[in-house]
């Protein structure tokens, strides 16, 4: 029964220029899935938009498309500039438009001097930091070549049967090169004064409106915060949002922080819906609706950032990559059904940047939806799972929700495994919604637990099939001295169960090293949790009257109270196993609460000295009241060992199968498909 009273603002509609309405406040975001470029990638992105639609959201933004070659992302074709184009992409709207009463529009994107290939263009000839090759400035017939392009482009994705376009202003592409001073130094129409700068966005909204007319859908997407310096500052972003909605414009969507700025804006460390407020301060100032976006992953947040008046519409991308069906349930009230997106970024943009299509850690079939199905059971078996972290978790929920009778066995007295652990980091607080999440789903699925008690081998041999999905156990390393009472696992740090002093020494610089010197450093409630203490530790100024947003000051220091020292044996960068896109906001706060680093290092030995370690052959000890062992992990699989022969079929997933490089993207991607096979 649907109760839209859970959260009335998110179920009313939105009506925009040209007569169109739209049926509810869920905007799903544009987000490259990799499928773009691919032979097979148009069906595959027809079910995917398409499941999405069933799901619930009124308006869906496809990942980008460019409107000409210099505007390519990549060195794959990703285009929306032929008639063949056009062609290819109908079967996308159609699906879409078959599946309910969404609405979908293309994204079209020029990469400008972000794209990695040889034929990058910008309105000046200015490399960006995070791209080795340096763009052509664009002549003045080429400007104007590529408006028309953008024009071209929109009239394509017309033809192809989509509702509308989405012009991608944000994030440091090409529209935002020309609208900055820094990056724009032409001294022709398209550059000097912002008026002039301005021009190249709105010259592309005015004539796409002229040519597609009244009825079809122009999102704008415009940078409300550019965190980076020599961008905006708030009274010219406002400004700038007038001139758009004059040009034609049918909604704005928001856009944070150009992808060179080091600010996060999307990782795990970035409070809920965190930057609303930029997305307050246009709304107050234009008459076309906005729409909020980043960290949006719970109807909660997507409720209040409206109520408040924030924004007129949310736009979840990740939340439902996490979750197609995210808005349907939060539409019947059903909070606790919904797999809320935990910002780990691992399976979606880590993805996208080494050229993978994209998934879900804590929903495995995203992206797979024409390979990954789960379909009732030929034969109703009986399942023990053992172990409940993520691997057995989402095993055991799918292998239920197939039809078969599935027990879960876990040795602690809650589910969750490592899970439990991760939720402990600071900014890592969402690992707690998976559990709660899957809890859920397996109570819902009929799983039987079996909690606080080792699963035996005698017991488990009664069943028709056995899942040992029992995880890993922390290595303890062969250094003399490791025995020393001042050498302790990460697992009794994370759990609060040891006393750690104020001069730590951390062996091994792996995910699990990271997140332990995090948890020293912030755990004393320094960590930023809401908007804006998260301003004040980076260095934004939310009254926007600096460029960019930036403080005077730029990032602020940390004042750690503990002195950390991290080693490894390898001599290979730290953190370089890392997630790609958020990896650096770990090596960012511990640089600046001066964690020290030493590579190559031989471990000598342990005692009330400190630790001595040898590098390039010279020994040094470092003192350290605790040395905290993150040294990696070795499966734990000694139940297999004792499953008799002749036995049912014994299957190993997650660490228990493999320990090394293990993460939770593997573990629950390794769930479902034996779920999906048992
Ligand atoms: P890991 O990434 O494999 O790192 C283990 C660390 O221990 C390495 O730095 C390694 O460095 C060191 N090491 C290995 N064997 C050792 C030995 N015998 N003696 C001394 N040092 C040894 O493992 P983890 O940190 O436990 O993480 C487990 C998994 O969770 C990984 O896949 C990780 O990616 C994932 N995770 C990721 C994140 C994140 O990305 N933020 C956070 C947590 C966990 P040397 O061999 O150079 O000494
Ligand atoms: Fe969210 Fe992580 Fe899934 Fe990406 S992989 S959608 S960040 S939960």
């Amino acid at each position: 029964m649907p109760s839209d009273n859970n959260y009335p603002h998110l179920f009313q509609p939105l009506a925009l220029r040209g007569g169109v309405t739209l049926a509810n406040r869920f905007m799903m975001g544009s987000m490259h899935t990799g499928l773009e470029a691919r032979p097979d990638g148009m069906p595959r992105l027809a079910a995917f938009y398409a499941e999405r639609a069933r799901g619930g959201a009124a308006l869906i933004v496809t990942g980008g498309f460019a409107p000409n070659d210099a505007g390519e992302l990549g060195p794959h074709r990703a285009q929306m500039s032929t008639a063949e184009d056009a062609e290819r992409h109908k079967v996308i709207p159609a699906a879409v438009h078959a599946a309910g009463d969404a609405r979908i529009v293309l994204q079209i994107l020029h990469s400008g001097r972000y794209g990695y290939h040889d034929r990058i263009v910008a309105p000046s000839p200015i490399k960006a930091a995070i791209n080795p090759n340096t763009p052509r400035e664009l002549t003045a017939a080429e400007v104007e070549q590529t408006i028309e392009d953008y024009v071209r482009a929109a009239r394509l994705a017309q033809s192809a049967g989509y509702d509308g376009v989405e012009i991608m202003a944000s994030e440091g592409y090409l529209i935002n090169e020309f609208i900055a001073q820094q990056t724009n130094q032409r001294d022709d129409v398209w550059g000097g004064s912002f008026e002039n700068r301005i021009r190249f966005p709105l010259e592309i909204v005015r004539r796409t409106r002229a040519a597609t007319g009244e009825a079809f859908i122009i999102v704008y997407r415009i940078s409300v915060l550019d965190l980076v310096e020599g961008g905006l500052t708030g009274e010219e972003i406002v400004t700038l949002a007038q001139a758009v909605e004059a040009a034609g414009a049918s909604l704005l969507n928001s856009g944070i922080g150009w992808h060179e700025a080091r600010i996060p804006t999307i990782a795990q460390a970035v409070p809920r819906g965190a930057f609303a407020w930029a997305t307050g301060r246009v709304k107050a100032a234009v008459n076309i609706p906005i729409v909020a976006s980043n960290r949006i992953n719970a109807p909660e947040i997507a409720e209040d950032i409206l109520a408040r008046g924030d924004a007129d519409m949310v736009s979840l991308a990740r939340a439902m990559l996490a979750d197609e069906a995210f808005a349907n349930k939060a539409r019947a009230g059903d909070r606790a059904a919904i797999n809320i997106c935990i910002a780990c970024n691992q399976a979606c943009l880590d993805h996208y940047f080494i050229g993978q299509s994209v998934s879900c850690v804590v929903n495995p079939r995203a992206g797979r939806e024409t390979r990954l199905a789960f379909v009732p059971a030929a034969r109703r078996k009986s399942i023990a799972v053992v172990g409940g972290g993520p691997a057995g978790l989402s095993c055991a929920a799918i292998a239920a929700e197939r039809g078969h009778a599935v027990t879960l066995y876990e040795q602690a007295d809650e589910l969750g495994g490592q899970f439990n652990l991760a939720r402990k980091i600071p900014g890592k607080s969402e690992f707690a919604e998976s559990v709660a999440y899957y809890a859920e789903r397996l109570k819902r699925a009929g799983v039987k637990l079996k909690l606080g008690g080792k699963a035996e081998a005698a017991e488990l041999a009664g069943y028709d099939e056995v899942v040992l999905a029992t995880g890993i156990e922390p290595r303890r390393p062969a250094i003399p001295g490791i025995e020393h009472p001042k050498v302790v696992g990460y697992v009794d740090v994370l759990s609060g169960r040891a006393q750690v002093g104020r001069n730590v020494v951390i062996i091994g610089a792996g995910g699990i090293g990271f997140d332990v010197a995090v948890y020293l450093l912030e755990k004393d409630g320094r960590s930023p949790l809401e908007s804006a203490a998260f301003n004040a530790h980076w260095g934004i100024q939310d009254d926007l009257k600096t460029a960019g947003g930036l403080a005077p000051g730029g990032i602020p220091p940390g004042h750690p109270g503990l002195r950390i020292t991290m080693l490894k044996r390898s001599s290979g960068p730290f953190g370089a196993t890392l997630g790609r896109t958020t990896g650096w906001v770990h090596r960012a706060e511990l640089a600046r609460n001066g964690v020290k680093m030493v590579k190559g290092v031989e471990y000598r030995r342990i005692d009330d000295a400190g630790i001595t370690i040898a590098v390039d052959g010279a020994e040094q000890t470092l003192a350290a009241d605790t040395i905290i062992l993150c040294a990696g992990q070795d499966p734990r699989r000694e139940l297999a060992a004792g499953l008799q022969a002749g036995g049912p079929p014994v299957h190993l997933i997650g660490g228990a199968k493999e320990a090394g490089e293990l993460d939770a993207k593997r573990a629950m991607l390794e769930g479902a498909q034996l779920a999906a096979a048992l």
